[in-house]
């Protein structure tokens, strides 16, 4: 029976065999091979016709991207995959390959369970394979390895098969470093890989072979039989392709080694949903139950000008049904259903159902954004947010050449907003009118433009990029008094900078933001540094700030707490120096009165009483600005090396390491954000362009204090807010 059902059917019959399914990713640094790997994936599996893949890049489906020949999309496609004797549906989840576009690869984790980790086996790991690693492991995502571009070791490294095997080993020994630096602390020691139990392979994207223990044991094929086939030329290594094939050895890899949507939201849904895993609906998520209420989380909106916006998610419990109504949480209304996909290889197919497990695009629902929730449940708590390793730090103003395509613009960029939310911003300054979008560099926010442009057909310009910078004090300040606008209130607050260790912690996503529930988290911030008393009563977390309730039986508190915390939240988006955001802070409630009757207690008086508090508390604990770091890499000619060093220093940027190999340097130097505008070219002429860099890691730092002045102004100017900062004593601006 099997041979007579198409492909199609095949789709159609593993979708509801949960334990066949596995939803994965491929991660790498830009050029280790990604959409290589991805396109001979889908050609051997018989997604694509054979001879166009390599060549096609399916996955890199926009002009712009083929251009630059980056993938910038997260596109969906799936494979149907045979494995001792049984059919599986592979779905596999394309993420961008330069760091710029990172949030992008942190949300597309969140609808996989599963990760092929992709290493050019010539660069070895390079500083986006740790990248990828720890967005991955945030996700509760599990790795497994390719180390590609094996061909290169033969052809131009010349390497015998041990000095491979010596490579390999390398590579594998930093890979495994990085997954038990950054594993949840459950699966330490457990997600290691090894070649032994066969979750490494090695291969050839390019020329479509890979091996792996098992592959060596079954076909008798070593790598001295590799490095034969590629002395005796291309037609042995066609045939080595024919006996060792790629997809098989990968999706094989995949099978055994990635778990299943059921295996996987058994642990994953604790870590990534809030709410209590004994209510109904907790159940039907750790179960991903296909009878249970419906919950898909929208990871990606694709903006297709002709087409409309389609949703991209993952069903986690529950089966969407084609017609039926259902709940979009954030956007509270309800919609009806009425055109769902899967993918068939890199095609879409409508289809009347999608049950739990599986990765569902959704077309015809105006307004839907990433993150939402599309349920049967309108009351079901939220998931935890999709933290972004690099938040945006840079911004422009953005004008349409003629007015009357004002509100053309208007429509794109909340398209954009929406698309790449939450690592694109955009804004509007009430004050100035102006547009604004924030990004991670200026590569990012070029791509927008042209996006603007080209995709859109829009003229615009656009202003010089724009720094976002961060408001923090530097010791403890003084209890400050915060009173409520009808005087009945009273809210005492005191700040002082957070502990070095639970900031960092909460930077890199080992403690997760938001507000705090009933649970064991005081646990891993006392493991950080903070005093075990005030861990057991931090109540909120926000954009690296911590909220700390240190009253004692103050009546009617609890009525007025989530109040206290919105104004804390508030206050934490716009700091009280220049309504940059707020960070590296704890505020600490220390007293609170508050009037018995209800009607004088409301959001109105306690929210502005708390805001006032926080301010006054924040000036008396010696304020100042922090500014956006990019640890940067450079790699080039060591010819350059002192015209580079000069140009560094010339910008306050400080090296850090520099590694000289043969007639090539890397350096790693840190960067103000500020500085790096322009960089690009700079770096260009001083080395008459041997020399590249890219972004490693992201930052704060204090701002040298003889600039802080200045810049407050200029950012408040910016803002349409009075340059000077008026009096403590002044409530609001
Ligand atoms: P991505 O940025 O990770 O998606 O990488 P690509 O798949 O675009 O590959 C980057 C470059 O490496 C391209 O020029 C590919 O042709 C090349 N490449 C990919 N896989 C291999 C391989 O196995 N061997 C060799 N020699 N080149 C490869």
């Amino acid at each position: 029976m099997a041979g007579k059902e198409t492909l199609v059917e095949k789709i159609m019959r593993v979708m509801k065999d949960r334990t066949k399914i596995r939803n994965i990713s491929t991660a790498a640094h830009i050029d280790h091979g990604k959409t290589t790997v991805s396109d001979s994936l889908l050609a051997g599996a018989g997604m694509l016709s054979e001879e166009i893949a390599g060549q096609a890049r399916a996955l890199d489906y926009l002009e712009e991207e083929q251009q630059r020949g980056i993938t910038i999309q997260a596109a969906a496609v799936s494979m149907v995959h045979e494995y001792e004797g049984e059919t599986y549906l592979i779905n596999l989840i394309d993420t961008p390959g330069h760091i710029d576009f990172s949030g992008e690869v942190t949300r597309a984790m969140r609808a996989v369970d599963g990760v092929i980790i992709i290493v050019d086996a010539v660069e070895g790991v390079m500083p986006q394979t740790e990248t990828v690693i720890r967005q991955s492991l945030k996700e509760y995502v599990k790795p497994i390895l390719f180390i590609n571009k094996v061909d290169r070791l033969i052809t131009e490294l010349k390497l015998d098969a041990k000095q491979m095997q010596e490579r390999f080993a390398k590579i594998i020994k930093d890979v495994n470093r990085l997954i038990e630096e950054f594993a949840p602390e459950e699966f330490k020691g457990k997600w290691k890989v090894s070649v032994e139990d066969g979750s490494v392979a090695f291969g050839s994207g390019i020329h479509k072979w890979a091996i792996s223990l098992p592959y060596i044991k079954k076909t008798g094929i070593t790598f001295k039989d590799i490095i034969e086939a590629y002395e005796k030329g291309k037609e042995a290594v066609r045939e080595l392709a024919k006996k060792i094939p790629l997809h098989k050895v990968l999706l094989d890899m995949v099978v055994k080694h990635l778990p299943s949507p059921v295996e996987a939201q058994q642990y994953r849904i604790k870590h990534i949903w809030t709410g209590d895993l004994e209510s109904e609906v907790g159940k039907a998520l750790v179960n991903c139950d296909p009878n249970g209420p419906l919950v898909i989380e929208i990871t990606k909106i694709i903006v297709d000008p002709q087409a409309g916006e389609l949703g991209l998610g993952r069903v986690f419990s529950g089966t969407a049904k084609r017609g039926m109504e259902v709940f979009l949480r954030y956007a509270q209304r309800s919609v009806k259903l009425q055109q769902i996909y899967v993918s068939k290889g890199p095609h879409r197919l409508q289809v009347e159902e999608v049950p739990a497990g599986n990765i569902i695009g959704i077309a015809g629902i105006k307004g839907l954004s990433v993150g939402e929730i599309i349920t049967s449940s309108p009351d079901i708590p939220p998931f935890k947010e999709i933290k972004h390793l690099f938040e945006p730090v840079v911004t422009k103003a953005v004008e349409v050449k003629n007015p009357k395509d004002l509100g053309k613009l208007i429509q794109v960029l909340r398209a954009i907003g929406k698309e790449y939310y939450p690592d694109v911003k955009v804004e509007i300054n009430e004050r100035t009118g102006e547009y604004l979008i924030s990004g991670q560099g200026e590569l990012h926010l070029e791509w927008i433009e042209t996006k603007i442009r080209k995709y859109f057909g829009l003229d615009i310009v656009t202003s010089p990029p724009i720094v976002v910078y961060r408001e923090t004090v530097t010791k403890r300040g003084e209890v400050a008094e915060g009173k409520s606008p009808n005087k009945h209130n009273k809210i005492y607050i005191q700040v002082e900078p957070l502990e070095d260790q639970v900031y960092e912690a909460i930077r890199k996503g080992l403690i997760p933001e938001g507000k705090v529930k009933k649970g064991q988290l005081w646990k891993i911030l006392e493991k950080y540094g903070m005093d075990r008393e005030e861990a057991k009563r931090v109540l909120d977390i926000c954009g690296g700030n911590v909220f700390v309730d240190m009253t004692v039986g103050i009546i009617h508190l609890r009525e007025a707490i989530d109040m206290i915390l919105t104004a804390f939240e508030q206050m934490c988006k716009e700091g009280p120096l220049a309504k940059e955001p707020m960070t590296k802070v704890k505020v600490k409630l220390v007293d609170a009165i508050l009037h018995e009757d209800a009607i004088h207690r409301g959001p109105a008086q306690i929210i502005p009483a708390t805001r006032q508090a926080i301010r006054k508390a924040f000036f008396s604990a010696a304020p100042t600005l922090l500014e956006p770091i990019q640890r940067i890499r450079i790699d080039g000619n060591a010819e350059y090396f002192s015209n580079v060093a000069k140009l560094i220093q010339s910008k306050r940027g400080k090296l850090r390491e520099v590694e000289h190999k043969g007639d090539k340097v890397t350096i790693i130097a840190d960067m103000p954000v500020a500085e790096l505008i322009g960089f690009t070219s700079e770096l260009r002429s001083a080395s008459q362009g041997r020399m590249a860099w890219f972004r490693v890691d992201q930052y704060f730092a204090p701002v040298p204090k003889e600039m802080v002045k200045d810049i407050i102004k200029r950012i408040r100017e910016r803002k349409g807010l009075p340059p000077e900062i008026k009096g403590l004593e002044e409530t609001e601006e």
